[in-house]
């Protein structure tokens, strides 16, 4: 029998699907132009390139002039903070708000911010995994110049209040700027309705291409160039633009927001039963918050446990999963998200990130729960500290 193969690690990265890769291929081969030359192949492809602005405008609820195409979710991040934090300091505006919990394209961008002069407030993201409104309001200073929060948290899944704080922001007079990577494609996302300034999209977390992303602005804010050269996008963005990229993600995003209801319910379902199912195993807790999160999101801790172990175990059953977000596996820091959740380096060390796709199937979490207690059990048995806890040494946390 053929190794069972069950990918719940969607939060890193998609299987691109069927949709993507058929809207993606005529700019691969037939249709390669560049969208700058004047000839039919350049103008087929400026054609496609426009196409798909007007397709992602519509999904987003914005004009196709306010969508930049860029790289990524980083690069959007990037440009977007940087931007912001730039003309800000113009009007002697060198002040930012943003969480304790963001993705690293926003923290390390903010901390470089910091050696150059910018001074930045990180907001408590509390137990569970929400900032409050309230406090994003406190901190806001009349030099403000840039508020980032994002909309969805990558590793627990927590959804922000979003509408909230962009219509704070917008009385306030200050840029609101959301990495709305984990929420673009997966629930309803609309930026008028949400007051939103700025917004990063990257098209590798909704079944699109990896290295295609967006940065929606709005019209009125202004934006720098953060890759010089050419005159792309508006003068915003140099570089020959990624056809096939844009087309594909294009394509991505229209199926995603037209199936949102029939597969968030699907995921929603799923998602419970392996939440109930994986909470049943002894000293366990779900991080972040049951109420507001997205429908494919499950972090768990086990007391007792390293989510390296785990994870190898689990590859080995043949289950793809996380510890963290991907980009902190390497590093032996418990990730920065479940500290910020205020828990203990060993109680964030012992956890599991198990994001669940369409593809999943009910067979699939059933498999994954009892393939989960197993290795539990199994990392526990050499555990010197989970055998600690049982005798009592030293106290229970969960
Ligand atoms: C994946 C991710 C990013 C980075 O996007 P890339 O396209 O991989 O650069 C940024 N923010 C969040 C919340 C993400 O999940």
């Amino acid at each position: 029998m053929a190794k069972r193969l069950i990918y719940v690690d969607n939060a890193a990265t998609t299987a691109m699907n069927d949709v993507a890769i058929a809207a993606m291929s005529p700019y691969l081969k037939e249709v390669y132009g560049n969208p700058s030359s004047l000839h039919s192949v350049g103008q087929a492809a400026k054609e496609a390139l426009d196409g798909a602005r007007a397709k992602i405008a519509a999904c987003l609820n914005c004009e196709p002039k306010e969508i930049y195409f860029t790289s990524g979710g980083s690069e959007a991040d990037n440009q977007a903070i940087r931007s912001a934090a730039v003309n800000g300091a113009k009007k002697g505006k060198k002040h930012i708000v943003t969480t304790a919990f963001e993705h690293h394209a926003v923290l390390h961008t903010l901390k470089k911010l910091e050696k150059e002069g910018f001074e930045v407030t990180y907001l408590d993201v509390h137990a569970d995994g929400v900032v409050s409104v309230d406090e994003v309001a406190a901190a806001i200073r009349p030099d403000t110049a840039l508020v980032t929060v994002m909309y969805a948290n990558n590793e627990i899944g927590t959804i922000q209040p979003i509408k909230e704080i962009g219509g704070l922001c917008r009385g306030r007079g200050v840029v609101f700027h959301t990495d709305a990577v984990q929420a673009v494609g997966h629930i309803p996302v609309d930026v008028k309705a949400d007051n939103i300034d700025m917004l990063s999209v990257s098209a590798h977390k909704f079944h699109g291409p990896k290295g295609a992303g967006v940065l929606f602005c709005r019209r009125g804010v202004p934006l720098n160039t953060f890759i010089d050269g050419g005159m792309q996008e508006r003068g915003r963005r140099a570089g020959t633009e990624n056809i096939a990229g844009a087309a594909a993600m294009a394509a991505a995003l229209e199926y995603a927001c037209r199936n949102m209801q029939k597969n968030s319910a699907k995921l929603l379902a799923l998602r419970n039963r392996l939440i109930e199912g994986l909470l049943k195993i002894p000293h366990s807790r779900l991080n972040g918050a049951f109420e507001g999160r997205l429908p494919n999101n499950v972090n768990i801790s086990f007391e007792g446990t390293e989510g390296e172990s785990l994870l190898l175990l689990l590859d080995a059953k043949g289950i793809c999963a996380s510890s963290g977000s991907a980009c902190t596996t390497a590093s032996l820091e418990p990730s920065h998200v479940l500290l910020a959740l205020g828990l203990p380096h060993e109680i964030a060390h012992g956890s599991l990130r198990l994001t669940l796709s369409e593809e999943n199937t009910e067979e699939d979490i059933e498999y994954i729960i009892n393939a989960v207690a197993e290795v539990v059990e199994t990392v526990r048995g050499i555990s010197s500290f989970w055998d600690d806890l049982q005798s009592g040494k030293i106290k229970h946390f969960i």
